[in-house]
């Protein structure tokens, strides 16, 4: 089936006007002026698609697609997530991962929920490790787990300065770094460790002290939930004028929301190419509840709408960025001839009108299909 997508305002994630799109299967074949289609009328579909605007899908770097918390006891165990409230969200990949407990949790079960979720539609990767170092993987390294397993991208979530983790010493982090920077390069994969830093009072410093010791390139690393309290943001500021790589998570309740985030980074004059943000769907929030999938779009909307900030300036931020944090970008994370036609169409009030993942609908008029 071909599907053109005709007058769109299109942000690639930058904003070049409006343009008609040609979807041809998985990929996006054709972006062109508008009415400038010479194929046949009978081989294609044609949608009208005036006033609205098409995104990249976006990409939510850390979500707990099996579940995660039980910090409360078995009770407390958080269930896996559900398809459609990815789509829900305007979401068209996921990287899923483990978090405190990997216990009753397992690497197995993370990559069969993974498969299971492409099946459905949506694109997939995952991390291998859990919270605490030494980590658990597939086949007893990390190096080889990214070698030998597709969906491998990284090692995540390594918790860092919170009172859940194993409080790794440099050596031990180095060493992992390292073996992840050996298995990216060998396997042509990001090799990223992407860090949780928790609450306690180190905060990065952790970090900031392992990049003192070694020569490893800051693209290797992705510390998270940078903006859960003021002063580990303060933090990260430093650390992102340094040149590294931050990721701030939506739907932050007691820190400082991602909308906040964003307008302080801009004040500072912080690259926001350096900035990604993911949602830690489905894991336990501070206060005990679920985090929800849905509030990476919902901050990233009340940025745009609330804060006035162009979405050619946010949207990045769940596209491009997430993308290119896990070596995935333009395949995903941009609208190109020859990226997968994972595309986020949006009415003039930012609400869902349609999504495609890989050339296939999922949502249509603001429903799932
Ligand atoms: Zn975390």
């Amino acid at each position: 089936m071909i599907v053109l997508l005709r007058n769109i305002e299109l942000y690639t994630p930058a904003y070049i006007g409006r343009r008609d799109i040609i979807i041809a299967g998985e990929k996006i074949y054709k972006i062109l002026e508008c009415n400038t289609c010479d194929l046949p009328d009978q081989w294609i579909k044609k949608v009208d698609c005036k006033g609205f605007s098409a995104f990249p899908g976006l990409v939510d770097g850390h979500v707990h697609i099996t579940g995660g918390g039980g910090e409360s006891g078995f009770g407390s165990r958080i269930s896996e997530i559900n398809i459609s409230d990815i789509l829900s969200a305007g979401i068209t990949t996921v990287v899923g991962l483990l978090g405190a407990d990997a216990q009753s949790r397992c690497l197995t079960a993370l990559y069969a929920k993974a498969c299971a979720l492409e099946q459905q539609g949506i694109g997939t990767f995952i991390y291998s490790g859990s919270y605490s170092v030494p980590i658990v993987t597939f086949t007893g390294d990390i190096t080889t787990d990214l070698v030998l397993i597709h969906k491998v991208i990284g090692a995540g979530e390594i918790a860092i300065s919170d009172h859940r983790s194993s409080y790794p010493d440099l050596r031990a982090l180095l060493e992992l770094a390292s073996k992840c920077h050996l298995g990216g390069l060998l396997s042509g994969k990001a090799g990223l460790l992407h860090i949780h830093v928790g609450d306690g009072k180190a905060g990065l410093r952790p970090l900031l002290e392992l990049l003192d010791q070694c020569d490893l390139p800051l693209t290797l690393f992705l510390p998270t939930h940078v903006n859960r309290n003021p002063v580990l943001f303060e933090q990260a500021m430093y650390y992102a004028k340094r040149g590294g790589y931050i990721d701030l998570t939506s739907g932050e309740e007691i820190g400082i929301p991602v909308p906040d985030a964003l307008v302080a980074l801009i004040a500072q004059g912080v690259d926001l190419s350096h900035v990604s943000i993911s949602s830690d769907a489905n894991g336990s929030t501070p206060s005990g509840s679920a985090g929800k999938i849905q509030t990476l779009y919902e901050d990233v909307f009340r940025a745009i709408t609330d804060k006035n900030i162009p979405p050619q300036t946010v949207i990045p931020l769940v596209t491009e960025n997430a993308a290119r944090r896990i070596q995935k970008y333009p395949a995903i994370g941009g609208l190109f001839e020859g990226s997968f036609a994972d595309i986020l169409v949006t009415d003039p009030s930012f609400r869902i009108a349609k999504l495609f993942c890989k050339g296939s609908v999922m949502v249509d008029n603001g429903q799932i299909v």
